[in-house]
């Protein structure tokens, strides 16, 4: 028979991501007995810490102009699928995210002359973007700031279950990997459980992002009418997979002389398209959804039928180059949140991949990083002023 346990708390938090990390951070000031609990493995999980690349853009604005331009880029490339009051305050909050994040001591890339550099962030043209330099650096420096007295970690255990009572949250029904199930009842709880990545057959995330935060929302439909919204949306980029793998360059769409061929011998090139609309496709390195220059991945699109790879040919050498698929990294869609991350169900916050509207169908590149932090510290302080 199955082992149950209980366990009271004041405040849970279903994640271990930047989101989940920076609610706990931000409660933990004011909450003496929070929870977190993660489905994997804790500071090495989620896409925030198993992250192929090993190092992340983190976009913010630094002054008005900075903060018109980007806020201008996410309400004008969302075409109307973001919620622009949620926009403005990611933005206005960007600049102190980033600081937060220094001042954790997180490294970040420098220039020749020892200050942080920026890059211009995928869809923009400015540069914003710091980047950080190494997962493990990143993961120690979030662990420290943790008050381990007042915050306790369940590692491998999984939010199965949220529990409604008189139109609250009261709490949820977790299972540890041991097969232990665990009742836990909280006073609030804030959901940080990431996208649904890896339910795609062609993913460069972490297996674990199964999209567990949308099903625990949609099974309380009846007791609360959370809203979600870009449920369609994913960013999904051209990754290589020939063995040994290479990182395929965006540029390679616009090269002169690059030929793409699908498994049944049809032919596209793509140096011949409209210059304006291959322009704006270098700006961005995952395929738009929204943007007119989604035209170009179409046309790729239409030659990887069946999932079978696209041989990239440089007609000058006859070389195959690169062997490409679409694969997914990270969803746009989630649940729409209020400005502090309330859902509709009372006692119940959300922050980070899991939610929307802070951006749209698009995101402009180093934001979601941003937004974790952001949104993660709202929805942690909020939390703890309700169970206070
Ligand atoms: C390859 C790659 C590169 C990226 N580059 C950038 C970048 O440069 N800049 C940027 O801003 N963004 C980038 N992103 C996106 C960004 O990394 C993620 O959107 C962000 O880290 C998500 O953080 P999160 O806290 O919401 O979720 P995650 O970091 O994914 O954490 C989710 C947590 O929830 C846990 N969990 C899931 N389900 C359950 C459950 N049922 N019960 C309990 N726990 C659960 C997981 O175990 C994990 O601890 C990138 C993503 C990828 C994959």
């Amino acid at each position: 028979m199955n082992h149950i346990e209980k366990i009271h708390t004041d405040l849970i938090i279903i994640g271990a991501g930047a989101a989940g990390l920076s609610a706990a951070i931000a409660a933990q000031r004011k909450v003496n007995n929070i929870l977190i609990i993660s489905k994997g493995r804790p500071f090495q999980s989620g896409s925030t810490f198993a992250n192929i690349n090993n190092q992340w853009g983190v976009t913010f604005a630094e002054n008005e102009t900075e903060q018109e331009y980007l806020e201008n880029r996410i309400n004008s490339i969302s075409k109307g699928t973001n919620v622009p009051y949620l926009s403005r305050i990611l933005v206005q909050e960007s600049c102190s995210a980033f600081e937060m994040l220094h001042s954790w001591g997180v490294e970040f890339k420098k220039d020749k002359n020892g200050k942080i550099s920026r890059v211009a962030p995928c869809f923009c043209t400015e540069p914003l973007a710091a980047i950080i330099k190494a997962c493990k650096q990143f993961a120690e420096s979030c662990k420290k700031q943790i008050d381990w007295d007042r915050v306790k970690l369940l590692p491998e255990t999984k939010a199965e279950k949220l529990i409604v009572k008189s139109g609250n949250l009261s709490g949820i029904t977790a299972r540890h990997k041991n097969k232990t199930t665990i009742n836990i009842e909280a006073g609030a709880a804030v959901l940080a459980t990431g996208g649904n990545a890896s339910v795609f057959r062609h993913h460069i995330t972490e297996p674990g992002l199964t999209g567990d935060g949308y099903k625990l929302l949609k099974d309380i439909k009846n007791e609360a009418a959370v809203r979600f919204s870009n449920m369609n949306f994913r960013q999904q980029v051209w990754e290589d997979i020939s063995f040994p793998k290479k990182r395929f360059p965006v540029s390679c769409l616009w090269k002169p002389g690059y030929l793409f061929r699908s498994k049944d011998g049809e032919i596209a090139r793509l140096d011949t398209l409209d210059t304006a609309i291959l322009h704006g496709r270098m700006t961005h390195v995952p395929i738009s959804n929204l943007q007119q220059d989604r035209e170009v991945d179409e046309i790729l699109l239409g030659l990887c039928r069946s999932h079978r790879a696209i041989e990239v040919f440089n007609s000058e050498t006859g070389q195959c180059e690169y062997r490409i698929l679409p694969f997914v990294q990270a969803s746009n869609g989630g649940v729409v949140i209020e400005e502090n991350g309330e859902t509709t169900l009372p006692g119940l916050f959300a922050a980070g991949e899991v939610t929307t509207g802070m951006h749209g169908g698009d995101r402009v590149g180093g934001m979601m990083i941003t937004n974790c932090l952001v949104f993660g510290k709202r929805a942690g302080e909020a939390a703890a002023a309700l169970v206070q």
